[in-house]
């Protein structure tokens, strides 16, 4: 910004420079309201296991805007990272996915979910405390919900992260490495870091179908997260091909629009009775 920038130096504001300024504005106050007033929903997306039965699902948040629509996450969470917003917005999904997970049970469904959960809700314990204090309340005895950390919470904070990812573990939630392999963690780095799986990016299995070295790099990521004892989670799979692929690689757990996109918790409930082979 301008005063970083100091004197003798100066700026240009283009249009893009203003539409940005203009959207963070937009944004301070509707993302704000968005949580009061309870705009914001959780689609689950459904994990198969290696049967192809469904084992767990993951929390993804949308926003119901009424001037708007249905808004990704893409396009408000970067900016609840840097609001601090998505401190509460993430204590907001926590609870409401642990709700969900007490309905389901009453309901003979029984799911764990994973949540996503971002660097900056990482700088104090909070996530960690309103997560131990609503088991608590609600008289589980095993917490059914995993955390997905990506390799950003690492580099930012990271005698912290380890800290929170070991008591997250202790409270029985799974830690999974999101995105693995976009950014900059080396494969060493696995071996000390206390996670129970790794999610293979996207873009990896994107690529298994045109780029031979791709399907190497998926071959030996798998083999060292085996040695470490670590699940494979994959994610993004749209096709048979990459379904194949990621078979036949050992890959513990698959997740994508071939099989089912998130959506709200009812539709779940109905796709669930629709697929009775996923049961
Ligand atoms: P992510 O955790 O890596 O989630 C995977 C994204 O890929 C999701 O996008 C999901 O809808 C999408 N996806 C799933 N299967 C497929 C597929 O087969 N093909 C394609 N092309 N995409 C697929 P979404 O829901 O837009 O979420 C984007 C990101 O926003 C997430 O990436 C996560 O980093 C973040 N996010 C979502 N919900 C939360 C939340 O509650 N808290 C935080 N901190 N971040 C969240
Ligand atoms: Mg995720
Ligand atoms: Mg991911
Ligand atoms: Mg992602």
């Amino acid at each position: 910004n301008a005063k970083e920038n100091g004197r003798g130096k100066f700026c240009l504001f283009s249009a893009e420079m203003n539409q940005r300024v203009f959207e963070y504005l937009w944004l301070d106050t509707n993302l704000r309201k968005a949580l009061e007033q309870q705009q914001l929903i959780i689609h689950y997306q459904p994990k198969l296991d290696r049967n192809g039965k469904v084992r767990g699902a993951e929390a993804l948040v949308r926003w119901q805007s009424p001037e708007r629509g249905l808004v990704a996450p893409g396009d408000f969470i970067s900016y609840a990272e840097e609001s601090g917003l998505i401190v509460p917005l993430g204590r907001w999904v926590m609870l409401t996915v642990l709700a969900q997970i007490i309905a389901w049970r009453q309901q003979g469904i029984d799911l764990r979910v994973a949540v996503n959960v971002s660097a900056r809700q990482l700088i104090d314990q909070s996530i960690y405390t309103d997560l131990k204090q609503a088991l608590q309340e609600s008289g589980l005895n095993q917490c059914p919900i995993d955390i997905e950390l990506t390799e950003s919470c690492l580099i930012e904070n990271e005698r912290q992260a380890l800290m929170l990812m070991k008591q997250f573990q202790e409270l029985g939630a799974e830690v999974h490495l999101d995105d693995f392999g976009t950014g900059y963690s080396s494969l060493s780095q696995l071996a000390r870091v206390p996670i129970d799986a790794i999610k293979l990016d996207q873009s990896f299995v994107r690529d298994v179908n045109t780029q031979p070295v791709a399907q190497s790099l998926v071959r030996a990521i798998v083999a060292v997260a085996k040695a470490l004892n670590l699940q494979v989670i994959a994610e993004g799979i749209e096709t048979v091909e990459e379904e194949a692929f990621v078979m036949n690689n050992e890959v513990d757990i698959r997740q994508g629009y071939l099989y089912a996109k998130p959506m709200p918790a009812e539709q779940l409930e109905h796709w669930l009775i629709q697929h009775p082979e996923y049961q």
